[in-house]
Parts: structure tokens; sequence; C-alpha cells
């Protein structure tokens, strides 16, 4: 990875092996107990133990949300039931009315929920597609920038501490969604972002069994204001989900190295592949996609895979090849997809940590059959 940055005193590897331990004096226990209590006793009248309900705090989803916060390097960390319901809450700050400057090539759901609060009228938005139309777009009647970048699934990056700039100078808030390099390759925070938010379904649960969110907010007033609002509208993530992604988090580091370097192995064989006509890969992190030569064989070539599965979603130990233009991205009308680049001879791939060696002889195998 090229960033190793420290958490605190110690290397973020070794925080997040540890994440949940020394925390639990009376036993000793080195792996976070699961509270499924809703409910806590209170000692008396007007006292408590610092935990009342458990949508409002619960001791293991305490446990994962301080560990976020520390690794995006923020002031609050909040874990949530999605990704979809991370983003949700990020947008419930905003007044009706507001104005949303957003990168045009997104993950299709949060389009698709862009489109529906601009269906409901309560908020309008303005797509872009590079630093200089995010300099043009932003302006003091913008109250937010919502960004992806490395973009899904046409992998491009755009420079965060630039737009950065343009949103402090018009007080709107910036707000990146982390889920493609996860910490560990970006922190956003330190680059000017204001939140950064995961679908922690992918890298930071990473092992395809767990649907979960977060959002971590720089400052502390800008996190209270969503620990309240989550609170109020309930789409915290449950005790069981919250200790499966402190299960996760403890391999973030081992594992993410694994994807980028099966990444990379992946890329310089597509590379030179005969079948291959363009290859996108920003040169970190574990998500690429390519284009096929003719996309009348994408049926075939999926069924000749015997170890990439053909399904939607990534950031998990097993490799998986989705189709966006069907699959991901189908809610995003067909002419705007294809008119930045979201073509339909265009194939994502996301690579698990299976050894290098044979995801390209599967790929190889694959092509070959087809002929
Ligand atoms: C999957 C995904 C989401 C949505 O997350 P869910 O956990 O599926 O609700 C948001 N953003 C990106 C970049 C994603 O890949």
């Amino acid at each position: 990875m090229e960033q190793q940055e420290q958490s605190g005193q110690i290397q973020t590897d070794t925080f997040l092996a540890q994440i949940g331990n020394h925390q639990n004096p009376v036993t000793g226990s080195i792996n976070t107990p699961i509270y499924f209590s809703t409910t806590y006793e209170h000692p008396t009248l007007g006292e408590s133990t610092g935990y009342d309900y458990t949508r409002t705090k619960n001791p293991t989803r305490e446990v994962v949300e301080s560990a976020l916060a520390v690794l995006e390097n923020g002031a609050v960390g909040l874990a949530t039931s999605s990704g979809m319901s991370a983003i949700q809450l990020v947008f419930s700050q905003f007044p009706v009315g507001s104005q949303i400057v957003a990168s045009r090539d997104l993950y299709g759901g949060s389009y698709r929920y862009f489109k529906e609060l601009e269906y409901q009228g309560m908020y309008q938005f303005i797509y872009v597609d590079d630093e200089a139309g995010f300099e043009k777009a932003i302006t003091d009647e913008t109250a937010a920038v919502f960004i992806e970048t490395p973009t899904n699934p046409l992998m491009s990056e755009v420079s965060l501490e630039k737009i950065a700039i343009f949103t402090k100078q018009h007080q709107a808030q910036l707000i990146v969604d982390n889920t493609f390099y996860t910490p560990l390759i970006q922190r956003p925070l330190d680059l000017g972002a204001d939140i950064v938010l995961h679908s922690a379904t992918k890298y930071l649960g990473g092992h395809n069994d767990l649907l979960a969110g977060a959002v971590i907010a720089r400052s502390q007033e800008v996190g209270e204001r969503l620990a309240y609002s989550l609170n109020t509208t309930g789409a915290v993530l449950s005790p069981f989900d919250s200790w499966l992604l402190i299960r996760g988090l403890k391999t973030l580091a081992l594992r993410m190295e694994r994807h980028e370097k099966n990444a990379q192995a992946v890329v310089a064989y597509l590379k030179s592949s005969p079948y291959v006509n363009e290859v996108m890969y920003p040169g970190r992190g574990g998500m690429l996609s390519f284009k096929i030569k003719n996309q009348e064989m994408i049926k075939e070539f999926l069924l000749n895979l015997t170890i990439f599965t053909y399904a939607e979603s990534l950031g998990g130990v097993e490799s998986l090849i989705t189709y966006p233009t069907t699959q991901t991205h189908a809610d995003i009308p067909k002419e705007l997809r294809e008119s930045y680049g979201l073509t339909p001879d265009l194939l994502r791939i996301s690579t698990g940590i299976e050894a290098s060696e044979d995801l390209i002889a599967d790929l190889k195998q694959a092509f070959e059959l087809l002929a």
C-alpha cells in the first residue's frame, strides 16, 4: 500500500488487528462481546450507565464506530445498516431546495437515490465530469459536493485537495464516498473533505456476508448532528452486524495488499490480451474495468469463467466480475451512460485474495474458449 499512516501512536495494521481488544477489563475478553440487549437498566432516577436503548447507543456498535473514526481520522464515526442508509443519513442534513454538485460517473444506486430526491422536489443535482467541471459548478448556491474517486466503473480520479479548495471558498460541504479505496489508500478528511462515507458491505466488511454503511465526520459538530439524526431515523447497524464488521476490519490491511497486487497482475495480463480493447485502472486498489473487443461474446465469456463469479458487488475475498450495463448501473438511462463512456462492452472486476496465477489462467481460458 502506498500509505502506511499512523493511527494514534501505532501503525494502522496494528490498530486494525486489535480493534476491540484491551477494552473489556472485567473479563479480559480479546474479542468484543456482542451486546444483543436492546435496553439497559438505570441505576436510579436520573442516572444512566451511558447506555439506555440500543438505537441510541450499543457497546458493540460503539467499538466499530470509534474504530471507523480513527481509521478515517475524523471526530465522529457512525455505523449504519447499509451504504445507502449512510448516504441517506448524510443527505438528511440539507433543507429542501438545496443544490448538490455530484460526480457524473457514480454508483448506480446513488444515482437512483438522487433521482428520487429530485423527483420528490427535495434537491437540485448538477452532475459534472472533471475538476474543471467542479470548479465551474460550485458556487455560493451549492450546499454540498458529492464525489466518488476513483469513479465507478470508469476508474478515473479527481483531486480531492483541489475540489476541497472550491468547496471551502463557497462554504459547501465536501462529501466523499470512499468505498473503493478505503482509508488505507486514501483518507479524504485529510485531503479537505468534511464527511466520508462507505458501503462497508464492500472492502471494510470484506467477506460478502454483511450489509453495512459508515459515515465519518471531520468535525464534532457535524458528527453530533448526524448522530442525532441517525438516532431519530433509526437505520443503525445491528449488534451482530457490528461484530461482523469488526471481524472484517481486523484483516483489512492484509486483504487490501493482496487485492491490489492481484488487480495489478490482472491489469498487466488484460493489457496484453488480444481480446481486450481498453483497461481502466487508476494504479491503486483492487478495482478495474475493461472493454472487451467483441461485445457479442460477453455472455459466453462470463459462462466460461470458473474462478471469477459473475455477480454484482465488490471488495470481498472472492473475485467477482460485474456487467454494469445490466447490473450495478442499470438504473442510469442508456443514452446517459453511454454518453460518458459506460458502454455495453465494459466489464468490471473486483479482484479477491486468490492466487493471481489462477485468476489470470481463468480469464485466459475463458477468452480462448470463445474463438
Ligand atoms: C455498494 C455501494 C454503495 C451502496 O452500498 P450498500 O451497502 O449496497 O447499500 C454506495 N457506494 C458505492 C461506491 C458502492 O459500491
